[in-house]
C-alpha cells in the first residue's frame, strides 16, 4: 500500500473512533436508514472524485461530498456489464447464471426473493422509485413508483403501485421527477421504522437527453480525448487477431444522431467525424450527469435539514461502467476496465470514516449482503456475495477475494459473449461467443500493471505460459465455486 493510502486510511480512522469513544456511542446499536441511489451507465470517468479527465469544466460537487464524508471504492466491479442483469444481481446477491437474468430480455420473476423482501420482513419500510427494468411488476417493496422498460427522459410516464395506470409527468425531466417522488416518499413515510429507498435514475443512459436548463453548459469546451480513442488508426488495429475491427466496433461507436439534436457532419472526413461525434456525445452525456449531481444535492440537503443525515447510509453507484471513447467505444458489455468498474461512494457518519478509498475487490453481488448486514438480517445461503461492511468501517476483512469472475451472456457478432478473470495484476478473457478459425484467437490477456489501459493483447500461450496457466486455473476455480460449469 502506498504511504499516502496509509495516511488516507489511518488518520481519519483514528479521529473517527476517538469521536465515537468520546460520545460513548454504540456503533452497532441502531439500524440505519438506507438511501441507495443508482444511475444507469454513469461511469467513473464522469465522476469528479474518480479524477475525471473532463475536469475542470465538469464538476460533481455533491457526489464528491459523499466521497469526502464517506468512502469511495476503487475496485468495485460488475459481474455482467449490462443494465437488466446487473440490477437483478444487485437485488438477489447472485450471479446471472443463478438468478436466471442473463440478458436484457430476461425477467426477474415476482416470486424470486431479493433484498427488498428480506428488508421488509425485518421491519424496514421499503421503497423503489425510478427505473426498474426487470420486466415483472415489482415485489418486495412496500411502495413503488416506476417507469416501464427504459422510460423516457422528457415527460416521463410513471406507474405508482399500479402497472395499468400510467401518469405522464408533463414538461418535466425524469431525473427531477424521480428525485421529487423520492423526497415526497421520505417525507410521508412511517417515522417509527427504518427505511430503505432505492432511487434509480434513467440518466446517463443513451440517448442523453438532458434538461433544457443545461443546454448552454460546455458550449465552448473541447473535451480531452482518451489516448486510445484513435487506436484503430495506429498499431493496435484489433484487440484480437483475426477479429475484424469493423465488425467489433460497428455497434460500439457513438453516432451523430445520438443524443439531443442531430450533428451535421456532411463533407467532414472520417477522422474528424469521429472526433466531433465524440465531443457531442461527451457534452450530452455530461449534461445528463450534472442533472444527477444537482438532484443528489437536493437529496443530501433534504437529509440534512430533516435530521436524517447522521443515521442514514447514503450510497450512490451506477449499474455498470461505460466507455467514453476509450478503444473508440461507447456503451458497456466488454470486460475491459471502463465497462467493468462500478463507481461507488457511501456515507454513514456513525460508522464509515470520512475520506477513505477502499482497494478491495467489491462486486455488485455484495451489495445485498452488505445492506442486510446493516439491517441485522442473517445472510441467506442463496446469496453468493459477501458483506463488505468491515471494509466500509475501514477495517481489514480476512480472507477476502483477490480475483473476480465475470461473464457477459448476451451474444452477437459485434459483441460476442465472453467470460474471464481479473486479478490485481492481470486479466484473462475468453470469448465463447466468437467464431474463429484458430482457437488462440478467442483469448485476450492484459498485464494491468504494465498496460492499465488494456491496449495490447499479450495472449500467447508460449510467451506468457506461466501467467496464462495461473489465470486459467483461477478461472476454472471460480467457475466451479460459483457453479457456472456449462
Ligand atoms: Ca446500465
Amino acid at each position: 500500500m502506498a504511504p499516502e493510502m496509509l495516511y488516507q486510511r489511518r488518520v481519519p480512522l483514528m479521529l473517527f473512533f476517538l469521536c465515537c469513544f468520546l460520545n460513548g456511542m454504540s456503533l452497532f446499536a441502531a439500524r440505519p436508514n438506507i438511501l441507495f441511489m443508482m444511475a444507469d451507465d454513469h461511469t467513473s470517468q464522469a465522476w469528479g472524485c474518480y479524477g475525471s479527465r473532463f475536469s475542470p469544466h465538469f464538476k460533481t460537487p455533491h457526489i464528491d461530498r459523499i466521497a469526502r464524508e464517506g468512502m469511495r471504492l476503487k475496485h468495485c466491479f460488475v459481474t455482467n456489464s449490462i443494465c437488466v442483469p446487473s440490477r437483478a444481481s444487485i437485488l438477489t446477491g447472485q450471479y446471472s447464471h443463478v438468478n436466471g437474468v442473463k440478458t436484457l430480455r430476461d425477467t426477474l420473476q415476482p416470486n424470486q426473493k431479493h433484498l427488498g423482501h428480506l428488508l421488509s420482513a425485518a421491519g424496514y419500510q421499503t421503497g423503489l422509485v425510478g427505473k426498474w427494468h426487470l420486466k415483472s411488476v415489482p415485489t418486495g417493496f412496500d411502495y413503488w413508483n416506476i417507469t416501464k422498460g427504459q422510460g423516457r427522459y422528457h415527460d416521463p410516464v410513471m406507474y405508482e403501485m399500479d402497472i395499468g395506470k400510467p401518469l405522464v409527468q408533463k414538461d418535466q425531466h425524469s431525473t427531477d421527477v424521480f428525485t421529487d417522488k423520492a423526497i415526497r416518499w421520505m417525507k410521508e413515510r412511517d417515522q417509527s421504522r427504518p427505511f430503505c429507498l432505492m432511487l434509480h435514475f434513467k440518466a446517463t443512459h443513451e440517448p442523453w437527453q438532458f434538461h433544457r436548463r443545461y443546454a448552454g453548459l460546455f458550449a465552448n469546451v473541447t473535451f480531452a480525448e482518451p489516448e486510445n480513442m484513435m487506436a484503430d488508426t495506429g498499431p493496435h488495429k484489433s484487440r484480437i487477431p483475426g477479429w475484424p475491427l469493423e465488425i467489433l466496433t460497428r455497434r460500439m461507436l457513438a453516432r451523430p444522431d445520438h443524443g439531443d439534436g442531430f450533428l451535421d457532419l456532411s463533407g467532414v472526413d472520417p477522422k474528424q467525424t469521429r472526433r466531433e461525434t465524440y465531443q457531442k456525445f461527451v457534452r450530452d452525456y455530461l449534461r445528463c450527469a450534472v442533472g444527477i449531481d444537482d438532484n443528489i444535492g437536493r437529496l443530501l440537503h433534504y437529509l440534512d435539514e430533516s435530521g436524517l443525515s447522521s443515521n442514514t447510509l447514503v450510497i450512490y453507484t451506477s449499474d455498470q461502467g461505460y466507455f467514453m471513447g476509450e478503444h473508440n467505444y461507447f456503451d458497456k458489455r466488454f470486460m475491459l476496465e471502463e465497462s467493468l468498474r462500478m463507481p461507488f461512494v457511501a456515507r454513514y457518519p456513525r460508522e464509515i470514516p470520512p475520506g477513505v478509498i477502499e482497494e478491495d475487490f467489491i462486486l455488485n453481488v455484495d451489495f445485498a449482503p452488505t445492506l442486510l448486514d446493516y439491517a441485522q438480517v442473517p445472510l441467506p445461503n442463496s446469496m453468493q456475495g459477501r458483506s463488505f461492511r468491515k471494509q466500509l468501517r475501514g477495517e481489514r476483512a480476512e480472507g477476502w477475494r483477490d480475483s473476480m469472475y465475470y461473464r457477459y451472456w448476451e451474444n452477437s457478432k459485434e459483441r460476442p459473449a465472453h467470460f474471464g478473470i481479473r486479478t490485481k495484476k492481470a486479466k484473462l478473457i475468453f470469448y465463447d461467443g466468437l467464431e474463429v478459425t484458430e482457437p488462440g484467437n478467442q483469448w485476450e490477456l492484459y498485464d494491468l500493471k504494465k498496460d492499465p489501459d488494456e491496449n495490447t493483447n499479450i495472449y500467447d500461450a508460449k510467451m506468457q505460459a506461466r501467467m496464462t496457466r495461473e489465470l486459467k486455473s483461477g478461472l476454472k476455480r471460480w467457475r466451479r465455486v460459483l457453479g457456472d460449469v456449462d
